[in-house]
């Protein structure tokens, strides 16, 4: 497993990290069975999310005779101040640690969001208070959009960045790893089978390490899973780095079909009259399709209260989307699946969680 310096942090992290998201629907006995057998094939990077539940619990348990060993990353939705820091006292004691190496601010979408965590009250100052008394090593920001990252940097010291890279979702985050990389600050990258859009595995992994990002985050709910992501990363490394334009062409087939259904978070739909937030409705339900975070994705949806039964249906989303996404066919299976009723879907889903 290929270790690589992460920016200008002091970190040295393996090139596959191991993501928080499936943890929380698996049993601790598989969870240690992941983390041991990846820890055991060189990875070092666990990185996960206060809002993945119980993620926490049971990579601090996993990883508890070796933490000095590994980097433990979390981060918080919370956008204020007093927010943030209990969260980060909640996390600590989750893991079962005195400090986590790198804590995020998550998922910050938008400019506005990016103001309100900077502001005098807002979550940014709980990181620096944490760094200050050493309960955090390093502090990092999660994003979907360059100039959400590029304002960031602007505006206060982070040490690392999250942001997606994957073969459909790449020409932003190409131009962005240039400018991270003359700063030092250290880049994670995430979402690298497309929300779990991708075909082929191996072809997604293949694709981000011709970037060579330092590290990138996957999810793996087995050990089948796992061995394919770290068996592709043996043979990346033993066949050298296969030229970007060789893996882009090798993968286009796989591409057209994520194009169908990818939203790009471009903000091009900001357009639609009745003024649905299209772009959170469509995440949500990838968390909630894709992800199977069925409960956040339904939390979500409850507490905003989107009034989907605006959508008259016009259209102009759809023709206004450069990927032309099928915007209203997802809103039609959004308004039966996010609604807390007990529809088919949702029986079958609380079978397979056994609850
Ligand atoms: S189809 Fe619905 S969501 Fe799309 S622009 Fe029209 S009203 Fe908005
Ligand atoms: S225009 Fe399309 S790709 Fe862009 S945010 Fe809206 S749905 Fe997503």
């Amino acid at each position: 497993m290929q270790r690589h310096k992460l920016g200008n942090t002091g970190l040295e992290v393996s090139r596959l990290g191991l993501g928080g998201i499936p943890f929380q629907y698996i049993s601790q006995t598989e969870t240690n069975e992941l983390i041991q057998t990846s820890y055991n094939r060189g990875v070092n990077l666990f990185y996960t999310s206060r809002m993945y539940r119980d993620s926490e619990n049971k990579i601090g348990l996993a990883v508890r005779n070796f933490r000095d060993q590994v980097v433990l990353g979390t981060s918080t939705h919370k956008r204020k101040k007093t927010e943030a820091l209990a969260e980060a006292r909640q996390s600590l004691s989750n893991f079962g640690v005195d400090y986590i190496d790198i804590y995020s601010l998550h998922n910050v979408l938008t400019l506005s969001v990016l103001n309100e965590i900077m502001s005098p009250a807002g979550a940014y100052h709980a990181l620096e208070e944490l760094r200050s008394a050493g309960y955090v090593r390093q502090v990092g920001i999660s994003a979907h959009q360059p100039e959400t990252i590029l304002r960031a940097l602007e505006m206060a010291a982070f040490d690392v960045v999250e942001f997606p890279l994957n073969y459909v979702d790449r020409e932003a985050t190409e131009g962005l790893m240039e400018e991270l990389r003359r700063r030092g600050i250290g880049l994670v990258t995430i979402k690298p089978m497309v929300f779990g859009y991708a075909g082929d595995a191996r072809l997604a992994l293949r694709y981000i390490f011709s970037q060579k990002p330092e590290a990138t985050i996957v999810g793996v709910y087995n050990l089948n899973e796992l061995t394919e992501n770290l068996d592709t990363e043996e043979a990346a490394s033993s066949d050298g780095l296969v030229p970007r334009d060789d893996v882009l062409a090798t993968i286009a087939e796989s591409e057209k079909k994520c194009e169908k259904v990818f939203c790009r978070r471009c903000e091009t739909c900001v357009v639609c009259p009745q003024g649905i937030d299209i772009r959170t409705i469509l995440r949500w339900y990838e968390y909630f399709d894709r992800y199977h975070s069925w409960d956040w994705a339904r939390e979500q949806y409850r507490t905003a209260s989107p009034d989907l039964e605006a959508c008259d249906n016009c259209g102009i989303c759809e023709r206004e989307c450069p990927y032309h996404l099928p915007i209203k066919r997802v809103f039609s299976r959004a308004k039966v699946d996010l609604l807390p009723r007990r529809s088919p879907r949702r029986l079958m889903q609380k079978k397979l969680l056994g609850r």
